[in-house]
C-alpha cells in the first residue's frame, strides 16, 4: 500500500520526543535507506530540508505517525499540506523501528 500525498498535518508537541537514532533526521536516514533529500518534502516548498518532521494523515488507510524531511518553516505549519509525489516517509513508531 502506498501512502497518500495529500492532507497531511504536523503532529503538535513533538519537540521533546527523542529516539535512539539521536535525531529524527537520522531516524529517517536509517529506516528509509535513502540519502537525505536536498529540498523539503512539502509540495511547492523549495527550502532546504533540515529536520525530520512528525506528520499524520486522517485518511482511513494511514495509521500512526510518520517522519518526513522538512524545512524549519514547514515544520511549524498549522494547516494541512500536501507532499511532493516522490516523498519517502518512515514510521515514527519507535517500537516498529529503532527500538524493535
Ligand atoms: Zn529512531
Ligand atoms: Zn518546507
Amino acid at each position: 500500500m502506498s501512502l497518500p500525498t495529500y492532507d497531511w498535518k504536523n503532529t503538535k508537541g513533538t519537540s521533546n520526543r527523542f529516539c535512539k537514532c539521536g535525531s529524527w533526521k537520522n531516524h529517517w536516514l536509517k529506516f528509509s535507506g535513502k540519502s537525505w533529500p536536498e529540498k523539503c518534502s512539502v509540495l511547492h516548498c523549495c527550502n532546504i530540508a533540515t529536520l525530520g518532521a512528525h506528520i499524520i494523515n486522517n485518511d482511513d488507510n494511514v495509521s500512526g505517525e510518520y517522519i518526513a524531511p522538512f524545512c524549519d518553516s514547514c515544520n511549524k505549519l498549522d494547516d494541512k499540506f500536501d507532499l511532493k509525489s516522490n516523498t519517502i516517509v518512515v514510521s515514527a513508531n519507535i517500537k516498529e523501528t529503532c527500538e524493535k
